[in-house]
């Protein structure tokens, strides 16, 4: 799929302006009136909660922190409409908006007590990015800002400590370095490793003051050299610099690619945060850390995270040492870690949702740096959702709005065999960030990751520690595995949130990339070998391990008994919620009885589409469908015909059994006939190979036949041809057979007791008389089988809407058809004129140039195919005031299709039976008129 691959990115800065919503932004009169620049500090903020599009996830809620009184360092948010100004304005922030931060900058130096810049007392500062999704790591930051010759001197005197200002002032450099003057990252750190080397330090730490001195002066080498200019020097030069940067970093290609895969749209920019510094690396009674108030990868209520003593906040997240837990905090510093207890939790029921915070200890002194709403898996969303509920922090309809729908489809994936795993020794353990069994061929590299993938490989994506650059590779691989970083690394993090089997921080794989192999309990593991891992233990092995159904799948399919499984009992749970919420039928597209099984035990009460040609490619049928086609006569025809029905008719029974009487539609077939043939190219070797052995006879005669009839029935545009209402148009033998199965199905089970009502669904009408026609042999047949078996039978006659012609004039078709199903497979196919099967060859460009968001056939297009879904049940309930209309089509299981189709009234949505479980939660959160994602 090209929405998993990776594009490369525009150029930072030079792409797709933010365009939106401030229609006076951009006129200068209005631009002056406006804010752009909100404060808090002092127990006070200009923003709240409520003020994410404007402040950022970040920005709304050290707002919302400081108005509760917590401890939060004083700062100012610099609004997200400020970058769209800023890219309206070709990547310059307007005077007025600079005037409104420099205001804010004195503010903030008052709260503080301190002075950007001065030597005697500096203030410095963090500043960050923040947008309305969290979007981790994807975005830059810089600490430490305010630092320069003369400030690091006088920090150095103010805290007594040289080494902590001078550690701070390499860092800074570093990261101005890299994020505002664009230098490669590994110019510095080929400095800081060789002043390691020559001082013999063995950790970043044993790193003295004059060694740091020493690494200072070579940092500002590395400025000159790379970009022919000093270190800036003036303060505000420096805020200025880098305030611009995180608007930059919300264009770089790391970034819209994050947001394309999450469907963030790219108009909504980011704002930045600029807040006063805290340190943690100012000794040991000083720490950094980032925590969850409960646990993300499996739900658990326990208090989550971890800390590192003397570090700096990027530490933690980097991945580069790894962390102690957060539980251990509270022998270290009790104090702070009662306060941090107390406020977590505070927050937590302030928010009615886990929080995911960061926060430092500067000396002894907690400070809250973040909060917001914690990101977790499809199993953890579920697990915390039926507690909160429990603990009567929320209700039912705030849980079933608080689940992600897309996120409980994780909880089917797939687990390990037991007996296969267990017959593999561990090889070595990690820290199990996202659960999940994931097995594959060892890859090095994202790139990797994604042209295996695309060659049909499955791979596990091997790495020292992810960054942000990596997220393609581990979108599209079974599983990320990496050496070093903890629980809340970008591994773990970003993991959790694909719903990817993660393993972080197995310390004891060495990994080379350059050689591609790495080094494990004495073996070398190669590019392309086998190894699994279980996200839910941590434990990697070395081989393949087979996987198998999750715990609900089990459930679902008796091997298990709900009462032995607490994570289904809690699925259950938010379903049946969820089913009390929503108005929308939810129906599932189901060709087999073992398929409708799975349906109706995930809920599905109804199936919307049942393929029947899908029932021809059963075990020894194709030869009689085949027979069917190369008929030279009718008679010969009726014959094929009369075989199948036997066949036919046992599938349809079998499907209604198992949806216990809930409605159930058939589709007459549909595909072009030649689909059921074998290829032009393999009869022509065939042939020529018995030809060239001197083969005669029936054989070969038969074979010649066939191609051609497969020459006959060739079609340049087959999706445009005799498929379809077309098939029993010319063939009427085709769907008399088809109905006098369906209805001789029906009153077998009728006479067993069971009330059936079939949907006879006829496909591709574009007009009103296509349907006359079908429907008459419908009729007529399904009278002559109710008088032959003496039972009577209700039964539905209707179409498929999936021809733009059938949506226009469906109010004509409506005369005929009892229902509609709208088939936006076919629909948008029709309407854009893209070939469903060959979108891929281009989609990737279109999304590139933002000409489609969204793959239409994933996504309804809402304004165009949209257009039609609403002109059909408009035109269609004014002739048929009770007419029955569902979608059929692949985005009935798509949530945010599912929204816009609830506001277009329809009755139900059909999806495959896996996705059962998501349409009944988007469904109810539609009916509660949320906007899914948001
Ligand atoms: C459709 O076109 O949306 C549909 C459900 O039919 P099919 O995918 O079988 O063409
Ligand atoms: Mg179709």
């Amino acid at each position: 799929m090209t929405k998993k691959t990776r594009r490369p990115g525009p150029k930072a800065g030079r792409v797709a302006k933010p365009l939106r919503r401030s229609a006076t932004a951009g006129r200068p009169a209005a631009r002056a009136r406006r804010k752009y620049v909100y404060f808090f500090g002092g127990g006070k903020a200009d923003g709240d909660r409520t003020m994410k599009d404007l402040l950022g996830g970040k920005g709304s809620g050290l707002a919302e922190m400081t108005n509760a009184g917590l401890p939060v360092p004083p700062g100012f948010t610099i609004s997200t409409d400020a970058c769209t100004l800023y890219y309206r304005e070709g990547g310059k922030v307007p005077a007025s908006v600079d005037a409104e931060m420099t205001d804010n900058l004195r503010k903030l130096e008052k709260a503080a007590g301190a002075r950007l810049g001065d030597v005697g007392n500096p203030l410095l500062v963090s500043v960050r990015s923040g947008a309305k999704f969290s979007m981790p790591g994807m975005m830059d930051t810089i600490l430490n800002l305010g630092l320069n010759d003369e400030t690091v001197e006088g920090l150095k005197r103010r805290t007594n400590n040289g080494r902590f200002a001078f550690d701070s002032y390499r860092r800074f450099i570093q990261m101005y370095g890299s994020v505002v003057l664009e230098i490669p990252k590994d110019a510095f750190e080929r400095v800081f490793e060789a002043v390691k080397e020559e001082t013999g330090a063995h950790l970043d730490t044993h790193l003295d003051e004059p060694a740091l001195r020493d690494v200072v002066a070579r940092y500002k080498e590395v400025v000159r050299a790379k970009t022919g200019r000093a270190f800036p020097q003036d303060p505000l030069a420096q805020l200025r610099g880098a305030r611009d940067a995180v608007f930059r970093s919300w264009n770089n290609a790391r970034a819209i690619e994050y947001r394309r895969i999450y469907e963030i749209p790219d108009s909504i920019g980011t704002a930045v945060n600029v807040q006063m510094m805290v340190f943690g690396n100012t000794g040991e009674r000083s720490a950094t850390g980032v925590g969850f108030t409960r646990n993300p990868a499996n739900g658990a209520k326990e208090f989550y995270g971890e800390f590192l003593v003397n570090a700096q906040g990027e530490d933690v997240v980097a991945g580069i040492r790894t962390p102690q837990p957060i539980s251990e905090l509270e022998q270290v510093m009790p104090q702070a870690y009662r306060e941090l207890r107390r406020i977590t939790s505070r927050l937590e029921k302030h928010y009615k949702d886990v929080q995911d915070f960061e926060f430092t200890i500067q000396d002894d002194r907690l400070f809250m740096l973040q909060t917001r709403n914690g990101k977790r898996t499809g199993y953890a969303a579920v697990v915390i959702a039926t507690d909160f509920v429990a603990e009567k922090l929320i209700t039912p309809k705030e849980a079933v709005l608080q689940v992600d729908p897309e996120s409980v489809s994780q909880l089917l994936a797939p687990v390990f065999d037991p007996k296969a795993w267990n017959a593999l020794p561990v090889t070595t353990k990690g820290l199990p960030a996202s659960p999940g069994a994931a097995s594959g061929q060892v890859v090095f590299t994202a790139d990797h990751a994604v042209e295996w993938t695309r060659q049909g490989r499955k791979v596990i994506l091997v790495r020292k520690e992810t960054v942000p650059d990596d997220i393609h590779g581990m979108f599209v691989a079974q599983g990320v595995l990496t050496a070093t970083g903890g629980m809340t690394s970008h591994a773990a993090v970003v993991g959790r949130q694909m719903g990817k089997p993660s393993v972080v921080g197995a310390g004891a794989l060495e990994i080379s990339e350059a050689s591609r192999t790495l080094r494990v309990d004495g073996r070398t593991v190669k590019e392309g070998e086998y190894l699994s891992f279980d996200g839910l233990t941590g434990e990697v092995k070395l081989g393949e391990v087979a996987t198998r159904p999750s715990e609900i799948l089990q459930v679902i399919a008796g091997e298990m008994k709900p009462a032995g499984s607490d994570i289904y009992q809690r699925f259950e749970r938010l379903l049946a919620w969820a089913d009390r919420f929503r108005r929308l039928g939810i129906r599932a597209n189901a060709d087999q009885p073992d398929q409708a099984e799975t349906a109706y035990a995930f809920g599905a009460r109804g199936i919307g589409l049942c393929r029947t040609e899908h029932m021809f490619f059963g075990e020894g049928r194709i030869p009689i469908v085949q027979r069917m086609i190369l008929a030279e006569d009718e008679g010969e025809r009726r014959r094929a015909l009369n075989e199948l029905l036997p066949l036919q008719r046992a599938d349809f029974h079998g499907v209604f059994k198992a949806m216990h009487g809930t409605p159930v539609t058939i589709r007459t077939i549909d595909p072009p006939l030649h689909e059921f043939l074998p290829k032009r190219e393999d009869l022509m070797v065939e042939i020529a190979t018995l030809e060239a052995k001197g083969e005669s006879g029936a054989g070969l005669e038969e074979k010649r036949r066939l191609l051609r009839r497969v020459e006959q029935l060739h079609e340049f545009n087959p999706m445009l041809g005799h498929r379809g209402v077309r098939l029993g148009i010319t063939y009427p033998e085709i769907t008399e057979m088809q109905t006098r199965a369906i209805i001789e199905a029906a009153c077998e089970l009728a006479k067993e007791g069971t009330k059936v009502v079939p949907e006879i669904m006829i496909p591709l009408v574009g007009h009103v008389k296509e349907l006359r026609d079908q429907k008459a042999v419908v009729d007529r047949v399904a009278a002559e089988v109710m008088k032959e078996q003496g039972v009577k039978v209700k039964y539905l006659v209707g179409t498929m809407i999936e021809v733009p012609r059938g949506a226009i004039t469906a109010d004509e078709i409506a005369t005929e058809a009892q229902f509609f199903s709208f088939g936006t497979n076919d629909l948008t196919q029709l309407a854009f004129g893209f070939s469903r099967d060959d979108i891929g060859k281009f989609l990737g460009a279109y999304q590139d140039k933002k000409i489609l968001d969204r793959d239409p056939f994933a996504t309804i297009d809402t304004v165009g195919v949209g257009e039609l879904v609403e002109t059909g049940v408009r035109k269609g309930r004014a002739a048929r005031p009770d007419l029955k209309i569902g979608i059929c089509g692949e985005h009935g299981g798509d949530p945010s299709s599912i929204h816009f189709f609830a506001k277009a009234g329809l009755d139900y949505v059909s999806a495959s039976p896996y996705r059962i479980p998501v349409a009944r939660l988007a469904a109810a959160q539609a009916a509660l008129q949320v906007k899914v994602g948001d």
